[in-house]
């Protein structure tokens, strides 16, 4: 997958790409990361990518010009990729989301600063998309979450895709409680069953965990769920072992 991020400050990925999943990626070759810096298409000394606003005169705008140029220069050696502009006032990101833009091969992200973008560079935006309903003071950050939980969802990027599928919201289910050694530590003990070797029975525990997470932290995402079989059949397990208490 290739990714454009277009910024004023491409510095602030120097360390993102260096390390942990996305480093991986870019090292292994599934992931081609690109940063574009928007004041190489400025054409003054201070090489400048914001004015004041019209109309208020409060605030600073990212100016509509050096995005534009960017955006032609680029068009002239690359297919046209799908524009994502990270925007509190878009849709709230999430992990379907993230699936969904996965799947494409070319993504360009435009980072925001200031008040915002000049209105006129939505005209090559596809797509707006919130990090959460608060506001951060430019798009890099929001980028960064954005790409890592996109990259996740690309084959061979996460070493063992088993730790990808138990992920939480992966299949609308919290992750599991996890656990390392030591085993027992200032009185608390690592569940006797995990430590068991029986794989079936740790299987389902697991099962019947992740359930019980996601009902008592987030009952919104377990009513919208389709349950399977094995689900079903975790539950009336849990509903037994309550009674048995
Ligand atoms: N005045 C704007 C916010 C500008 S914040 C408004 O109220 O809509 C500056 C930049 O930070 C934005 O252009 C955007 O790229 C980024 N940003 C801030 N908060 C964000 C959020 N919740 N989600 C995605 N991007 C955000």
């Amino acid at each position: 997958m290739n990714i454009e991020v277009v910024t004023t400050i491409p510095e602030l990925f120097d360390q993102f790409m260096e390390y942990g999943v996305i480093g991986r990626g870019i090292k292994a070759g599934k992931i081609h990361l690109n940063l574009i810096n928007i004041r190489n298409y400025t054409h003054d000394l201070h090489r400048t990518t914001d004015d004041y606003a019209y109309g208020t005169g409060i605030g600073m705008v990212m100016k509509v010009e050096p995005v534009f140029e960017m955006f032609d220069e680029y068009l002239k050696n690359h297919q046209r990729p799908w524009v994502v502009y990270p925007s509190p006032q878009g849709e709230i990101f999430d992990q379907s989301k993230a699936l969904e833009l996965s799947k494409k091969t070319d993504l360009m992200f435009i980072c925001g600063r200031y008040e915002g973008v000049d209105e006129r560079i939505m005209s090559i935006v596809d797509e707006e998309i919130s990090i959460g309903d608060f506001v951060i003071s430019g798009g890099e950050i929001v980028t960064m979450a954005f790409i890592e939980a996109i990259a996740r969802m690309i084959p061979g990027v996460v070493g063992k895709a088993f730790s990808v599928e138990n992920d939480s919201f992966f299949s609308d289910l919290l992750d599991h409680a996890n656990y390392t050694r030591p085993s027992s530590y200032r009185g608390m003990d690592v569940p006797e069953i995990l430590r068991s070797g029986n794989h079936a029975k740790i299987g389902k525990y697991l099962l019947k965990d992740a359930i019980k997470r996601t009902i008592g932290k987030r009952p919104d995402l377990f009513i919208k769920r389709d349950l399977s079989v094995e689900e079903k059949a975790a539950i009336i397990e849990l509903i037994r072992e309550k009674k048995e208490c």
